[in-house]
């Protein structure tokens, strides 16, 4: 392995991809005075990053400490040392202070003023040429170079042959979804031969896919449903998860922000009980209870049913709720019986619907699963296996919902792989 080394070029610290984390990694590690080298297959760097938040980029969000973890589902607490060093306020004044003007949306969602994620690109690329940031572009790391017997990264090897040394290597390779920006999953190959584990991989932010009798008849194709509670269910009976956000029937099942934020659970729970669906509800009145429907309706009690359900929904949820309870939409309300009503009431507070699986990964915004946090430092990113090799970004088993959290996981792990990868290399 050393000889193959031999006539390699050096450096202290090699980033391998120059996505979101690896930008940042690179810049971090720069800022300490050591030479970097930063690697990635695209000929140009940040790809997924330019197609962020609809080419906007949703770079951050404001919100507290507590609230940016609980948007984070997957080993969001993994990130609480990293936090504490640099968090989502640390972003913004990232950018700001390097001329990067951001506004607040909602939710808390932070995207530049220009409305172009080019321009976040472009700061952190001005950053990286400040600090003679070396960059190797349109060649793949093929292997990373790991010494097993003392336990140590020694550099990386290209698919074009070339071999670089280094005292780091910062894993910034991100994960499987979205494979036309470079993401392969490459990562998990070279993580494993270093010892980690890889937790089980799944796609979350994902439309999900449903055989319920209206999708594949196809008769509620494109309705859209404005600030529903979904819910996912477990096997007991009891709640895993809610969203209070929209969602849209689609021609394979269900899509919109609600079910994408519901999609990761929706492929734990069937990935962990083998249940053939996941059962999910949809309140269509959240702000509304059912007594206050029931009041509402009996009020109105003269009308037909249908223009009754047309307050709160749109036509075709209101007549197929109709279908399912067995009632005319043109009848009366006054003509239904007490059972009737009851049925009703239930399906617009808990509308029952069952999801069967997802699209793809490579469909998703997120790859769930990754490199096993508890083989990682928290404090430093440093794999606890392999002395000099750090991760960051999407590679580790880190996931967030849409609304910023993904690019912050990846900006604030890579700024601590950096940091610390240019410290180690020196020893
Ligand atoms: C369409 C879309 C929109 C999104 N919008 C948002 C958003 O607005 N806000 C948000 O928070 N999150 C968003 N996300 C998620 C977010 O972009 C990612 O979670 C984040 O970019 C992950 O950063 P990363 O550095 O881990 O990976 P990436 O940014 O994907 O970077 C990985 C890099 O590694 C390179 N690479 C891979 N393998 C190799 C190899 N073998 N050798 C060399 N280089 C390699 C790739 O070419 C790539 O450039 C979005 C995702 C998608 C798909």
């Amino acid at each position: 392995m050393t000889n193959q080394l031999k006539n390699s070029k050096r450096y202290d610290v090699i980033v391998v991809g120059g996505g979101s984390s690896g930008l940042m990694a690179a810049i971090n590690a720069a800022q300490q005075g050591v030479n970097v080298l930063v690697i990635d297959k695209n000929r140009k760097p940040g790809r997924k990053l330019l197609l962020s938040g609809g080419t906007r980029c949703n770079v951050t969000n404001r919100t507290t400490r507590e609230d940016l973890i609980k948007h984070i589902p997957g080993n969001g607490k993994f990130l609480y040392s990293a936090l504490n060093q640099f968090d989502q306020e640390d972003i913004v004044e990232f950018f700001e202070s390097r001329g990067v003007e951001l506004k607040e949306e909602d939710h808390g969602r932070m995207f530049p003023v220009t409305d172009k994620s080019q321009t976040i690109l472009d700061a952190l690329l001005k950053e990286l040429e400040q600090h003679d940031v070396t960059f190797k572009l349109h060649d793949p790391v093929d292997k990373v170079l790991y010494d097993l017997d003392e336990k140590k990264v020694l550099g990386v090897k290209t698919k074009s042959g070339e071999t670089f040394q280094a005292g780091s290597v910062i894993l910034a390779v991100g994960g499987k979804a979205y494979p036309k920006t470079g993401t392969t999953g490459d990562g998990y190959k070279f993580a494993k031969a270093a010892g980690h584990t890889i937790t089980q991989l799944y796609p979350t932010e994902v439309p999900l896919l449903s055989d319920d009798i209206y999708i594949k008849e196809r008769t509620m194709q494109g309705v859209p449903l404005r600030d529903v509670n979904v819910t996912v269910w477990d096997e007991n009976g009891k709640p895993i998860v809610e969203h209070n956000l929209d969602m849209i029937f689609t021609h394979f099942g269900y899509s919109g922000p609600a079910i994408l934020r519901c999609s990761g659970h929706v492929n734990q729970y069937l990935e962990r009980t083998h249940a053939p669906v996941c059962h999910l509800s949809i309140d269509l009145t959240p702000e509304l209870s059912q007594e206050t429907l029931k009041a509402q309706a009996e009020n109105q009690r003269d009308k037909q049913v249908l223009t009754i359900l047309k307050q709160w929904m749109p036509e075709r949820m209101a007549e197929l709720i109709c279908t399912q309870v067995k009632i005319d939409p043109a009848n009366p309300y006054k003509q239904m019986i007490h059972g009737q009503v009851d049925a009703l009431m239930q399906y617009i507070k808990a509308f029952p619907i069952t999801a069967h699986g997802s699209k793809p990964i490579e469909k998703g915004y997120v790859t769930g699963g990754g490199v096993a946090t508890n083989e990682v430092n928290p404090k430093t990113m440093e794999s606890k296996l392999m002395h000099g090799l750090y991760f960051c970004g999407e590679l580790l088993d880190i996931n967030g919902y849409t609304g910023g959290y993904n690019i912050t996981s990846a900006f604030v792990t890579g700024t601590i792989a950096g940091r610390y990868a240019a410290w180690g290399s020196f020893g």
